[in-house]
């Protein structure tokens, strides 16, 4: 199937895709959407970044248009459950653009804010709720909020909102629905908690599994830049005063990190903001509209605040520090290279950060080219990511598939604390090479 017409869907929703410019379904959407059309539950295995938004969004408009019905009071028909407030608003404008040819109302619910607008919003009943767990069954609680109504259900990010410890609430919230319903599960990963959720709550589902990792990957220039720590913060003002670097996303791992990165960008006369878990609500918002429309053209995140930062045209990624979840690197990067576009991906790597970089090439399954031309490079730190590759078991494999790197460790040892880290990671990376999945489909 190459284009929308053939997934089923009603001419006001064909119109509102073209309006947003798409003319091809992503392999989630034209995979899922024929199917929920038809009111099939559905387990999808997607990140972000591979269209999985309009996947939901789309089938559950048209069924709530093809069967007019008015929500009761405090009541709603559709109910979609993410993880962040930043979700939860990209969410909404999802359905608000791509449900902009119909007449359904739709609400957010999400913590962090007043009560109020949101109660008085939910009186009247809505089409569609998209709310975060917490304050969604706060209201619930306090009668504000009934289930009783609700014929399709969205768990987005599931894996995210047990990571975040909404497995209780969310087992409530879904306890509180009628068993006659539709329900779809998202999930970037698939840990034993979350096939048992799935489990649980899922009838006859279709399966649908995408991996974006190579696809998004792909588009994006990575490239790692071997600095020692002291040095990262003066590689950083160097390279955002560079020409070429335009509307940049800066990842630290920890939210002091991000504050910290803010006030010294500043000192070396860059303007930046962060967004991070302990900002309010509103100042988060601030950063990213500011961010969004152009006034700022830099914005230091950590991974949680990244997860909802869904913004066309940021050219480049610098990752600061890598994150430990390799997975988070996939994750980082796909913020740039939105929607079809090409981006840059810059990671500072430092002596602690070899196993990182290590685990990471394993999980994308590419080594990251190296950029040297900078006025920190060390070399120190090179040797040491060297070291644990050619160090690994069946290093002639690792060799080869990292480009032919020079065999450093026979001549030049890496020494000390950081390189036996950097070969225990080598070891523990063992299983390199696997072919990759690619695309599953399974009913
Ligand atoms: P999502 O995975 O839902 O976060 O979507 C990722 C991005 O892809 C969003 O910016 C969407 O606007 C965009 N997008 C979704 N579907 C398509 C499509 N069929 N063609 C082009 N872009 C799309």
């Amino acid at each position: 199937m190459t284009n929308f017409s053939d997934l089923g869907l009603i001419a006001p929703l064909l119109r509102a895709v073209k309006a947003e410019g798409y003319t091809t379904p992503t392999p989630i959407q034209a995979q899922s959407i024929p199917q929920l059309l038809a009111g099939r539950d559905l387990l999808g295995i997607a990140q972000t970044g591979t269209g999985k938004t309009a996947a939901f969004t789309l089938p559950i408009l048209q069924r709530l248009a093809a069967n007019p019905k008015r929500p009761g009071a405090r009541s709603a028909r559709a109910l979609v459950l993410t993880p962040t407030r930043e979700l939860a608003c990209q969410i909404h404008d999802s359905f608000a653009a791509y449900g902009r040819n119909l007449r359904l109302k739709r609400s957010l619910i999400f913590g962090g804010v007043a009560q109020g607008p949101q109660v008085s919003r939910m009186a009247g009943g809505s089409d569609i709720v998209i709310a975060t767990p917490g304050r969604l069954l706060d209201l619930i609680e306090q009668g504000h909020v009934r289930l009783g109504g609700i014929e399709i259900c969205v768990l987005d990010e599931a894996d995210r909102m047990l990571d975040m410890g909404f497995v209780r609430d969310v087992r409530k919230i879904m306890s509180m629905m009628p068993e006659q319903r539709q329900t779809m599960l998202f999930s970037a990963t698939m840990p034993s908690d979350i096939a048992d959720l799935a489990d649980s709550i899922l009838k006859d589902f279709h399966r649908v599994e995408v991996t974006p990792a190579a696809t998004t990957v792909e588009r994006i220039g990575q490239k790692v830049l071997f600095v020692e720590r002291q040095n990262k913060r003066r590689l950083l003002v160097d390279l955002l005063k560079g020409e070429t670097v335009g509307r940049t996303i800066i990842f630290t791992r920890t939210k002091r990190g991000a504050d910290r990165l803010v006030e010294q960008l500043a000192k070396g006369g860059v303007t930046a903001d962060s967004i991070h878990g302990n900002k309010s609500q509103n100042a988060r918002q601030r950063a990213l509209a500011a961010f969004r429309n152009g006034r700022l053209s830099t914005l230091v995140a950590t991974d949680i605040a990244a997860r909802g930062i869904d913004v066309d045209g940021v050219t480049h990624v610098i990752n600061f520090e890598l994150p430990i979840e390799p997975e988070g690197y996939v994750h980082r990067i796909g913020r740039t290279a939105r929607a079809g576009a090409e981006g840059v991906a810059l990671s500072f790597c430092d002596a602690e950060e070899v196993d990182h970089l290590r685990a990471i090439e394993k999980t994308i399954r590419q080594a990251v080219p190296v950029e040297e031309a900078h006025a920190y490079h060390a070399e120190a730190v090179r040797e040491l990511h060297r070291a644990a590759n050619t160090n690994r078991p069946g290093g002639g494999k690792a060799k080869r598939r990292f480009g032919g790197g020079r065999q450093a460790s026979a001549k030049r040892p890496a020494q000390g604390q950081a390189a036996r880290k950097a070969r225990r990671g080598a070891r523990r990376n063992r299983g390199f090479g696997q072919a990759p999945s690619g695309q599953r489909k399974a009913s």
